[in-house]
């Protein structure tokens, strides 16, 4: 039996004539392709600027390295994969769950301030499903507090709101680049900003808060080989080799995201009339690029047709357990009950395969296994 797979890369002779062009030059890594990653992905997501990274979760520690953390709080959802939350709590943050809405699985807005405390230092949002978060509502929640807000836009890279990128409103947003992500660089990560003060924090954590600027030494007696570290931090540059990857798949953004959506919309079409299944909604205004296509099932049918879907070679997955369930936070004194809406998502939630290699008949073959389960 064919397996049809749930998320795949889709890699091209470009892609890797452009990777081979790195391998036979001078600099595997902190070269020109690194640069250009970096100019394109802030252009495209029309930003100031952008820090490439070695992985999405890479891009999370950077983004709460650019202010102090120590016993604050952090208000996100849990409808996400555990990175969001454990890189704040590295930070010496304390984790708050907001609730997600019922129809999106993003983070509710409304919800937010009733965990507004003095110590809340970070609002971040995940952009479910690709499916963009409304940003202008997370900051009338905060008000004009000093909070910061962060979008892990992990699976919303290319999406839109009312015109706008994701990445223009948030004060830092981030994206993943592993392979079953919108664009892959094998492993990667990227920050985006509009404020460059914020962006260079990250970018100083991003390679150990090393300091070479003459300008900026503390120490002046010592001579050109000199540098400083002035604040802690880590090595999680990406290399040459997987930015080129990077930047060859950002060209093809347009067609991944038409080819996505298309798959969306046949699901949504031949779905529809199940009346068991709940299809995914998308924020008014919104242009997404879907990511995921989650559908939610009856409580009791969900294990029964994610088995079945398996033994029929279609590999489904779930996104996500809301993330105070992982032991690491029951150990913390999280409990369930916590958000009641993201747990009834996760109870009925399944994510059928979306990705660019999926043909018609894998579609058609999908479908029909859907209507036969529930006849
Ligand atoms: C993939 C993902 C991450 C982590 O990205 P990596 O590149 O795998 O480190 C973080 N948040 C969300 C929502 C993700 O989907």
């Amino acid at each position: 039996m064919e397996l049809i797979s749930y998320g795949r890369h889709d890699v091209s002779e470009e892609d890797i004539n452009l990777v081979t062009e790195v391998l036979r030059s001078g600099n595997l890594t902190m070269g020109s392709f690194v640069d250009q990653f970096e100019r394109q992905l802030a252009n495209f997501t029309r930003t100031a600027a952008a820090i490439a990274v070695s992985s999405g979760t890479a891009a999370l520690h950077c983004a709460y390295s650019t202010i102090n953390l120590r016993g604050k709080e952090v208000i996100t959802s849990p409808m996400t994969f555990v990175a969001t939350a454990s890189t704040a709590v590295l930070q010496g943050a304390n984790i708050k769950f907001c609730d997600v809405e019922a129809a999106t699985g993003n983070i509710n807005p409304d919800e937010i301030g009733s965990l507004i405390t003095s110590k809340t230092a970070v609002v971040t949002s995940v952009a479910y499903a690709g499916n963009p978060v409304d940003i202008k509502r997370i900051k009338t929640a905060v008000k004009d507090k000093d909070i910061l807000v962060i979008d892990d836009a992990s699976h919303a890279l290319g999406s839109k709101l009312s015109g706008k990128m994701v990445g223009e409103e948030a004060d830092l947003t981030i994206f993943s680049f592993f392979p079953t992500k919108n664009i892959t660089s094998g492993e990667g990560g990227a920050v985006v900003s509009n404020n460059l003060e914020l962006l260079s924090k990250a970018r100083s954590f991003k390679m150990h808060g090393l300091v070479r600027e003459k300008s900026k030494l503390r120490n002046l007696s010592e001579g050109d080989w000199h540098q400083e570290v002035h604040n802690f931090g880590l090595n999680y540059r990406l290399s040459d080799i997987h930015a080129a990857l990077g930047l060859s798949q950002l060209m093809k953004i347009d067609e991944f995201k038409s080819i996505r959506n298309n798959i969306f919309n046949f699901y949504t079409k031949t779905l529809s009339p199940i009346a068991e299944i709940s299809l995914p909604s998308r924020t008014p205004g919104s242009d997404p690029f879907w990511h995921l296509f989650p559908i939610r099932v009856p409580k009791d049918t969900r294990k029964k047709l994610f088995d079945y879907l398996r033994d029929k070679g279609i590999i489904v997955q779930v996104n996500y357990i809301p993330v105070y369930l992982h032991p690491v936070f029951e150990d913390l004194g999280y409990k369930k009950g916590l958000c009641p809406n993201a747990e009834d998502f996760y109870e009925r939630e399944i994510s059928l395969p979306l990705h660019t290699k999926l043909n018609k008949s894998n579609l058609e073959y999908i479908t029909e296994c859907l209507h036969k389960f529930f006849k």
